[in-house]
Order: structure tokens, then C-alpha cells, then sequence
């Protein structure tokens, strides 16, 4: 079974992120990483691998820097990678983004692609759908689960209170969230094997995809203004002095926390 999986470098959410003056994500200045959902979906393919056969491929669209991301991937199991790479995709929507990473799977054989159930940067949750009706095969979001015989897939779809069961026959597009498994850290030795792993780097002319048709010209969208988040205010002390408890009560009740 080929499995594609879908990766995209951020910048790190556990540190402080910025926008640079076009109202764009800052990832010149930020600590990039892998997506944190997209590591669960590596782990995912690479299981489904040693248990199915074939191969993993990993695809991803973003700068340059975004090798490093690649080749973590390819040290974790993978076996190759498509790194589609182009100064016109700065400035792209979602819609442009599916354009590109559909024009992208349409290069390449698979039975199922992974991708993370959001990014950690925009966190729409929406790439895995747009892929999909791109593609035309359907997307099963959101999976904490999955099962396949090879031609047909079920997955557990998380929710709030539960999990619903969804299948579907091959090929198609699985989305993980972060309960589906724990991703492998990559050992000594495939760090080094993935030296020699084939990382092959394209550019939109590549894919038939026209640079007007994606950037800030193709874009439906436009951010108009940011602001910082406020900074957080000191809290409110109760000190006790017998009447803490009624103090602490009143003052919930009063922030309609009770
Ligand atoms: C270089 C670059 C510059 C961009 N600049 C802007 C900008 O200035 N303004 C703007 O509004 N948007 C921009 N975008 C698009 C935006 O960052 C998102 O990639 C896009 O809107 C998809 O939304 P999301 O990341 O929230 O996807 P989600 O649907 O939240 O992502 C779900 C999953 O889809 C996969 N995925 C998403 N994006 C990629 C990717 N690029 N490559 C591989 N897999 C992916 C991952 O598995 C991810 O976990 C840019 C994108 C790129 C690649």
C-alpha cells in the first residue's frame, strides 16, 4: 500500500510567534518545526507500512527551510519526499495551497494520503477536505484509529464524548489527531540513512499550476488588520480571613463561572 503523507513546517506554537509587515506569518525569524499533528500522521503511515508493506512519501509545500522538516520525516521511516518549493506560493490561501498539493498527488502513486487534522500555524482543518473534493475520493477526518484489509479503510472518528466509525474503500484521505498513536523519535541510524534518501524538489511551472492563480493575487482573502493579544491582567487575591470561601463563590458567580 502507498501512503502519502502531508506535512507542513510551522512555527514552533510553544514559543512566542509574530507576523512580519505583510501580515504574514513571521517564518524567517521563528523556530520551524514540524507540524505537531503531522508527526502523529508520519507515525500512522510508517505503521501501516510495516504491517501492509509499500511505501511512504512524504509531501510538503513551503520554503526552503522546510528540507529540515522533510528530512526528519525520512529519519523517522519514510522513504522519499516531494518538496514543492516556489517564491510565488508566499501569500497563497487554502484554496491555492489544495490547488498546489492536489496538482502535487496527481504526480505521484498512492492509496492513501495522512495528513494531520490541522495545522498548528492556521489551524483551519480544512486541507484534508479541499484534497479531497480536489481528488475526488473521499476524506475521513479526524481519526484517533485506523484499520485497513488493503483495499477498504475504517477509522475512528474522534468526538467530544465518543467516536464515530467511518469506512470507506480505497484510495483515500485520512486526517489523525494526536490520539492515534506516539510518534517514534528518529534513531542514530536513520538519521543517517536518510542522507540518501530521495528528496525531489519541484516548482509550480512543474505542476502545470499558474502563479496567478495562487499567492496574494490568487488569493479570496486578505488580511486587512492584526492585532497583539492584550496582555494578561493580574489576577484578583482572596485573602482569608474566614470569609474566603463566600468571597471566592461571589466572585465566580460574578465572572458567571457558577
Ligand atoms: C509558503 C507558504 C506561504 C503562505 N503564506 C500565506 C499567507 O501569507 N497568508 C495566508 O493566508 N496563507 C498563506 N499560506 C497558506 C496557509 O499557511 C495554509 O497553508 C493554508 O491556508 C492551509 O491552511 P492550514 O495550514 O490551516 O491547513 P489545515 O487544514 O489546518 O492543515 C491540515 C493538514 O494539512 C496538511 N497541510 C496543510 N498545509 C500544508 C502544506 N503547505 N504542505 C503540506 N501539507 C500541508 C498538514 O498535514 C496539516 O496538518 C501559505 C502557505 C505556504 C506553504
Amino acid at each position: 500500500m502507498n501512503i502519502v503523507v502531508l506535512v507542513k513546517q510551522v512555527p514552533d506554537s510553544g514559543l512566542a510567534r509574530q507576523l512580519d509587515d505583510q501580515l504574514r506569518v513571521d517564518r524567517n525569524g521563528a523556530n520551524n518545526v514540524m507540524g505537531e499533528l503531522d508527526e502523529y500522521a508520519v507515525e500512522a503511515a510508517l505503521q501501516l507500512k510495516e504491517a501492509h508493506g509499500g511505501e511512504v512519501t512524504v509531501l510538503t509545500l513551503g520554503p526552503s527551510q522546510a528540507t529540515e522538516t522533510v528530512r526528519k520525516t525520512l529519519a523517522m521511516g519514510a522513504d522519499k519526499a516531494l518538496h514543492i518549493e516556489d517564491d510565488a506560493v508566499g501569500g497563497s490561501d487554502a484554496l491555492a495551497t489544495s490547488k498546489i498539493l492536489a496538482a502535487a498527488l496527481g504526480r505521484l502513486e498512492w492509496d492513501l494520503v495522512i495528513a494531520g487534522a490541522e495545522s498548528t500555524d492556521s489551524g483551519m482543518g480544512i486541507m484534508p477536505q479541499m484534497l479531497a473534493a480536489r481528488t475526488g475520493v473521499p476524506a475521513l477526518t479526524g481519526a484517533r484509529k485506523i484499520d485497513t484489509d488493503g483495499t477498504a479503510i475504517t477509522v475512528e472518528h474522534q468526538r467530544a464524548n465518543g467516536y464515530d466509525v467511518l469506512t470507506a474503500s480505497l484510495p483515500a484521505i485520512v486526517s489523525v489527531w494526536d490520539t492515534i498513536n506516539t510518534p517514534r523519535y528518529p534513531s542514530l541510524k536513520g538519521i543517517m540513512a536518510a542522507k540518501r534518501k530521495p528528496v525531489e524538489t519541484l516548482a509550480l511551472s512543474d505542476l502545470g499550476v499558474d502563479a496567478a492563480e495562487v499567492g496574494p493575487s490568487g488569493a479570496n482573502n486578505e488580511v486587512l488588520s492584526a492585532a497583539e493579544r492584550p496582555p494578561r491582567t493580574a489576577g484578583q487575591i482572596v485573602t482569608d480571613e474566614g470569609q474566603g470561601g463566600t468571597a471566592l463563590a461571589e466572585f465566580l458567580a460574578a465572572e458567571k463561572f457558577i
